[in-house]
């Protein structure tokens, strides 16, 4: 709820005024239990950030977090790491993520460690059982990362996050390092693994087309806000907000629902720098439908529809 994140850059070590960039500014969602929550926008729009400060790997500047009703802002020492076995997190890059001095058995055994738990049957039998369920075969229980292909090794990072159990998996970017005909196989386990599991998801991704399948809902992001959030049949046959048409016209599908709403945008220039946002909406700078007011009045997110919330003050499809 209201979440923001301030980082302070080290240019200003000794000036008073060191500048800072608003990562994340004011940003408010929830997610329900076995959904998937798709969280979308351009390279340093904030959403990476956002991952981090809901698995507790980064404090927020502002706001609050909340996990199964309570509040898990400030949670420390031994309750946080009882959350940690609660809410994991999936990388986008499973080399830099896996200790290539360990084999795969440990990489998948050190989570039972550090949480102090044995499972049923002992942790050899747990590492073979996960294994398995993302489609690695037990003779890979001695090999060392670097044996594996990209695809595999991102299974043995989702291994690694399914081992304690969680309820929340943060997947950042999981398939953006991937070869395209390997992503659709990762997105596939991990959807096989949401239905067996009941798990949620927080999916992290740059681009639309890689998270239409997986999405129960989809909030896009730009320079640190969300501009556009709803159920993902909605946002992707009626996206309200210029920006999601715009990366939704750079979605190379053929999409019949999409052409009927007769929207083509396309999206011109590099995102701004976040240490000097633009004023007012920040996409003015970029957007085809700007106007004055879009360079003085920052739109809030307001109702477009059922389940639909836009940020825009002059929406697609709101005549
Ligand atoms: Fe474009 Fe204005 Fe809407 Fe911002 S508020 S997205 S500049 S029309
Ligand atoms: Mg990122």
């Amino acid at each position: 709820k209201h979440l923001s994140k301030r980082f302070t850059l080290q240019a200003g070590l000794f000036s008073k005024n060191a500048p800072s960039v608003k990562a994340v500014d004011d940003v408010s969602f929830h997610i329900m239990q076995g959904e998937t929550l798709s969280l979308v926008g351009e390279s340093g729009c904030g959403k990476s950030t956002t991952g981090r400060l809901i698995a507790r790997l980064l404090e927020p500047s502002a706001g609050s977090l909340h996990f199964e009703g309570a509040d898990i802002s400030a949670v420390a020492g031994n309750d946080l790491r009882r959350l940690r076995r609660d809410v994991q997190m999936v990388f986008q890059d499973p080399y830099s993520s896996l200790n290539p001095r360990q084999t795969v058995g440990a990489i998948l055994e050190a989570p039972f460690e550090i949480q102090g738990v044995e499972p049923p049957g002992g942790k050899r039998k747990a590492v073979l059982d996960l294994m398995e369920r993302v489609g690695l075969k037990p003779e890979h229980v001695s090999r060392f990362p670097r044996e594996f292909s990209g695809g595999q090794r991102q299974r043995i990072g989702i291994a690694r996050a399914l081992a304690l159990r969680p309820k929340l998996i943060i997947c950042d970017e999981p398939v953006s390092a991937l070869d395209v005909s390997v992503q659709a196989q990762i997105v596939n386990l991990l959807q096989d693994l949401q239905r067996d599991f009941g798990l949620s998801y927080l999916f992290i991704a740059h681009d639309l087309s890689v998270v239409r399948h997986i999405s129960h809902r989809v909030a896009v992001m730009y320079l640190g806000r969300i501009v556009e959030i709803g159920s993902a049949a909605t946002v992707y046959a009626r996206p309200a907000h210029p920006y999601t048409a715009a990366l939704l016209s750079s979605v190379p599908i053929p999409d019949p629902d999409r052409r009927s709403s007769g929207t083509r945008t396309v999206l011109k220039g590099e995102i701004p720098s976040p240490i000097n946002p633009p004023t007012g909406c920040h996409f003015h700078t970029r957007c085809p439908r700007a106007q004055d007011r879009c360079r003085s009045e920052a739109p809030a997110l307001h109702k477009q529809g059922e389940n639909h919330q836009v940020a825009c003050h002059f929406p697609l499809g709101a005549n």
